[in-house]
């Protein structure tokens, strides 16, 4: 299968001015408006080679716009992997010994493990255990539509719902390798009322995505009413003022690699539509992997085929 070779577009932003933060754990900063609100995250490089997300938040930054309400605070994730980007070879920063976004269990982070993800996870768990909102910043392999993951909550459906953008809302839940932040403690509890969700928001390397970023970023602090439109608004792209249609997809299974040798039978790049059940998509170890019902829709497909993680998933529209 040929590898699409995207152009990096973007320069990745120099985080340092931002290591001291003021929270005592690197990279954070947070901002504390003195008014009665919630205490809302938004977080950038979940993995190191996603650079949009830092994009986003230094332009936050540098706007020094600050909380009408409540708490924010802005976080930089995986700033090893970050720090080991190399534009010639983009991919190879996604983390430095483990994904960052599999981690997210007491179980794990309680655990004996040890890895340069797992101490940034713990140092940062405070932050995510304190959060009522969270929006994770991250972007994905191929250019395809941007992508509002919301779990399975209706609550991050309505508050995807809320935002308006992107046009496109998935809902799932997760992957088979571990849970990511965005389903962590409160965030995946039914019963709890901490929201968050996770945007993919376009190419890593597309100059686009920083944008999307941006505004997705924009319109989430004001839909929890932690910017005003007016604070907003001279930091917009344009999506700002963007009020799409939004669709939902459900996602129905995630597709665990089991075998050593993943294959797709076709250049897939994501939100292909497959009409009829039972089409030949891939094989594992050549174990046939067919879609399961008419119209499936295939969602990121993945340029990583590693045992137990995920390849593919497997989705319709509902509404
Ligand atoms: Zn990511």
């Amino acid at each position: 299968m040929p590898e699409p070779n995207y152009p990096v577009e973007l320069t990745p932003p120099e985080i340092e001015p931002y290591r001291a933060g003021n929270t005592g754990i690197e990279y954070v900063t947070s901002f504390d408006s003195g008014q009665p609100g919630p205490h809302v995250l938004v977080t950038a490089l979940t993995h190191g080679n996603e650079i949009c997300g830092a994009i986003a938040l230094d332009r936050l930054l540098r706007a020094e716009l600050r909380p009408r309400r409540g708490r924010l605070t802005l976080a930089f994730d995986n700033v090893a992997a970050y720090h080991s980007f190399d534009h010639r070879i983009p991919t190879s920063s996604r983390f430095v010994d483990e994904d960052f976004n599999r981690l997210w269990s007491p179980a794990t982070l309680d655990g004996p493990r040890q890895s340069v993800e797992l101490a940034r996870a713990r140092a940062l768990r405070p932050v995510v255990d304190s959060a009522d909102f969270l929006l994770d910043i991250h972007s994905m392999q191929h250019a395809t539509a941007p992508l509002m993951l919301a779990g399975t909550l209706d609550r991050s459906v309505a508050l995807a719902r809320q935002i308006g953008i992107p046009e496109l809302i998935m809902c799932d839940a997760g992957h088979a390798a571990g849970p990511r932040m965005r389903d962590y403690g409160g965030f995946g509890d039914p019963a709890a009322v901490k929201t968050a969700l996770l945007i993919e928001a376009g190419q890593h390397w597309e100059r686009r995505v920083a944008e999307v970023a941006t505004d997705v970023m924009l319109r989430f602090l004001m839909a929890v009413g932690t910017l005003s439109r007016g604070d907003a608004a001279p930091l917009g792209g344009p999506d700002f003022d963007a009020h799409p249609a939004q669709r939902i997809i459900h996602v129905t299974e995630a597709v665990t690699i089991t075998g050593d040798r993943f294959e797709f039978v076709q250049d897939f790049r994501g939100l292909e539509i497959l009409p009829q059940k039972g089409t030949l998509i891939g094989r594992d170890d050549g174990r046939e992997i067919r879609t399961p019902y008419d119209d499936c829709v295939l969602i990121m497909p993945s340029r990583r085929f590693v045992r137990g993680q995920t390849a593919v998933r497997l989705g319709r529209y509902v509404g």
